[in-house]
């Protein structure tokens, strides 16, 4: 057994090693190379330049004492595909460098199927039995401001179903409303942002302080921002969700989620593991017991995509702040929920936060730059049925319940992400039935105006040519398979 765990000591040692010099070097080669060197390309992967899907659900063992090593993780292992993967390994190493760029922190993560289930893996290790106060009734602080999903998760499955309260705040950017919530029984604050859909933002090192005065973590969902606009670990909080679904991989190819920690996390569980490292913890324990992990293909697709983050980021941005600026000045809109206009008002505290990352590197603009993603949100100035008729005319923006892709993608958040929680939920979380949501990508931005522009027209009483073809390129249509449904 000595044999196998020195030499895992050496291998841990080589990689440890590889980890720092690769978080010596800017974003953009974090996030091309990760953490899979050459080395280990022509030692163990027959040179492949790209990193190896192995989709094998377990791994073989020379003899019983790596074994007994392995499954006793006294030795790097990944022994089975719910517990660990060697391409989720890269996926989870690349995100763990990009949050805590800059921070100077050491990071883990653990990447898991979806978004929702690292929400999950993410806030259950804090929802545990309290010992000391047994039959006491746990509770959670978190904003109403967050994706229709987290909405459910904490107001069914952890309010109503376990009884764990939620305690809810609205004004996220009151810190004495996050503060009248906690009592001894308080397990962590959560918060998203920017928010999905309504660009909600808080002060994230007032709300991390305010945590720590109180001895527990904050938890902050940042998939709107991505790490190339916000790390909110440099910026004091404990841990980190990213739906990996959404911007991060952009193509669209699979659901995937993550959870990026800080060492050293506070909280009052009485458990130093968790502590110490509550990625790694997740990743050995709870998520080995729970089983939501990643699968290896969705794995490597999503590190393809991760590559380009922080130019995709710049152009989504840029093009939506165009966007944003035509359907401002635009008579059909009542009102543009976007960071990056200076009417909105939290634009002010969001310029304090949202920076393209390295901007102050790049030849282009050689200072900080400020950027604000590429989901915003415009209310139509009319009812739910004219929202549904602009909507019905978009022509190039796919009308999907979808964000972060590559393409211009637009919902009304009211009658899908967030139709579940009803009439009384929206209006916590702030969705009127007038609102669009739209996530603009990186088509040319005056293609996407123009299409915006048709679309209002239908207000004026302009017909807008929407035709679907009796028979699409590849064969079957919708319009015949509806004709053959009915
Ligand atoms: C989509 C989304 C999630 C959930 O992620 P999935 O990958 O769809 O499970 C969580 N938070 C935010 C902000 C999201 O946009």
């Amino acid at each position: 057994m000595e044999h196998y765990t020195n030499a895992a000591g050496r291998a841990l040692a080589w990689h440890r090693e590889y980890r720092n010099q690769m978080s010596q070097c800017r974003f953009d080669t974090i996030a091309t190379h990760g953490v899979y060197s050459i080395q280990e390309a022509l030692d163990f992967n027959q040179g492949s330049i790209i990193e190896p899907v192995y989709m094998a659900t377990s791994q073989a063992y020379r003899d019983a004492d790596e074994m007994e090593a392995a499954l006793g993780y006294q030795i790097p292992t990944w022994c089975y595909a719910r517990i660990a993967n060697p391409t989720m390994y890269y996926l989870e190493g690349v995100l763990a460098l990009l949050e805590g760029y800059g921070s100077g922190l050491e990071t883990s993560c653990i990447a898991t199927s979806s978004g929702m289930a690292a929400i999950q893996s993410a806030v259950d290790p804090f929802l545990v039995a309290d010992r000391a106060n047994p039959g006491k009734k746990m509770n959670f602080v978190a904003s109403t401001q967050v994706y229709g999903g987290t909405f459910q998760q904490f107001s069914i499955r952890k309010d109503k179903e376990r009884l764990i309260e939620w305690r809810k705040v609205i004004n996220t950017t009151d810190i004495k409303e996050w503060e009248s919530h906690i009592d001894v029984e308080t397990r962590f604050l959560y918060g998203e942002l920017p928010s999905n859909p309504g660009q909600a933002f808080f002060d994230i090192r007032k709300v991390a302080d305010l945590a720590h005065k109180y001895g527990i973590p904050l938890i902050v969902d940042s998939t709107v921002a991505t790490p190339a606009l916000l790390r909110p670990l440099c910026h004091g909080a404990d841990i980190v969700i990213q739906s990996v679904t959404k911007s991060l991989a952009t193509s669209g190819f699979g659901i995937a989620g993550a959870v990026i920690s800080r060492k050293n996390i506070v909280s009052r569980i009485d458990n130093p593991e968790m502590k110490a490292d509550f990625a790694t913890y997740l990743k050995l324990l709870p998520n080995r017991d729970n089983g939501p992990n990643l699968s290896p293909m969705n794995a490597v697709m999503a590190l393809n995509d991760i590559r380009t983050i922080r130019m995709r980021m710049d152009t989504m941005s840029k093009s939506t702040m165009k966007v944003a600026g035509f359907l401002n000045d635009h008579k059909h809109i009542e009102r543009v929920e976007y960071l990056g206009l200076k009417n909105h008002p939290l634009h002010e505290l969001a310029s304090r936060y949202l920076f393209l990352v390295d901007s102050e590197h790049d030849e282009q603009y050689g200072k900080p730059v400020n950027r604000y993603g590429h989901l915003m949100s415009f209310l139509i100035r009319g009812d739910a049925k004219m929202t549904r008729e602009v909507f019905n005319a978009f022509t190039r923006i796919w009308r999907a319940t979808d964000l972060g892709r590559i393409k211009s993608v637009a919902t009304i958040p009211a009658i899908s992400t967030h139709s579940q929680q009803g009439e009384e939920g929206r209006k916590l979380a702030g969705i009127p039935s007038n609102l669009i949501r739209l996530c603009v990508g990186v088509e040319h931005p005056d293609d996407i105006i123009r299409d915006l522009d048709t679309a209002l027209g239908v207000l004026d009483g302009k017909k807008v040519y929407v035709s679907a073809p009796e028979f699409s390129a590849g064969g079957a249509s919708s319009a015949r398979l509806r004709k053959d449904c009915q």
